[in-house]
């Protein structure tokens, strides 16, 4: 098929798509796959030719595989983007300091700043807030406040919320609700994170 066919036939699935009611999902439990199944969320959108914005809570760095591979899709004219706005998964550590609670609430102030502008910007048509239940069980974000946000996007905005531990506000305001549950874990066995697997 010529490029300009796929191109308008692309932009006709996404008005379509568009015009639907957006769905709220959410991808919690202990089990792996989580923000996996997210990405694989979004690769399906973009696809379809949907506008997809993934914005990760807690995770900063440059260490995942998906940045690069999305910022390969994008350079190629596809309409995604991921952008890290944490500071690390510090939280598994004990002895978190004061400071740096402090600095993964400013980390997390700027993320939802930024959600917030984007979730209202009509600009996207998937956005997936990747580690959300996490910042909200840590008391980075309040319930209240993402509850509220998801109450007034824009109807036909699709959103996908990662993370352990999703609080019942959330679950009640979700469509699609999946808990990853661990049946066996290659850590608990004292394999270190792959790459490519596990970032
Ligand atoms: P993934 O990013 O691989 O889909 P996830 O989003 O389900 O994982 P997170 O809670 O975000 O899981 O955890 C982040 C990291 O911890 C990932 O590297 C993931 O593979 C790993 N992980 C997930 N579940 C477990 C588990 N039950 N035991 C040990 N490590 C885990
Ligand atoms: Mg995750």
């Amino acid at each position: 098929m010529a490029v300009v066919d796929t191109q308008a036939k692309n932009q006709t699935m996404a008005t379509q798509a568009a015009k639907s009611e957006g769905l709220i999902l959410v991808n919690t439990g202990n089990g792996k796959g989580k923000t996996t199944a997210a990405l694989g969320v979004a690769l399906r959108a973009v696809g379809n030719g949907l506008r997809v914005l993934i914005l990760q809570f807690i995770k900063g760095g440059s260490t995942y595989g998906e940045l690069k591979a999305i910022k390969a899709l994008q350079e190629a004219g596809l309409p995604i983007e991921i952008r890290p706005m944490g500071k690390g998964f510090i939280f598994h550590n004990k002895e978190t300091s004061e400071a740096d609670l402090m600095a993964h609430k400013a980390a997390a102030d700027t993320a939802w700043q930024m959600l917030t502008e984007e979730v209202m910007s009509n600009h996207w048509d998937l956005i997936i807030f990747d580690e959300i239940n996490y910042a909200i069980k840590f008391g980075l974000l309040p319930v209240e406040q993402v509850v509220a946000l998801l109450d007034k996007k824009p109807a036909p905005l699709h959103v996908v919320l990662t993370g352990r531990d999703a609080q019942p506000e959330i679950i009640a305001k979700a469509h699609t609700v999946t808990e990853m549950k661990v049946i066996k874990h290659a850590y608990e066995q004292g394999i270190k994170a792959a790459r490519g697997i596990e970032f």
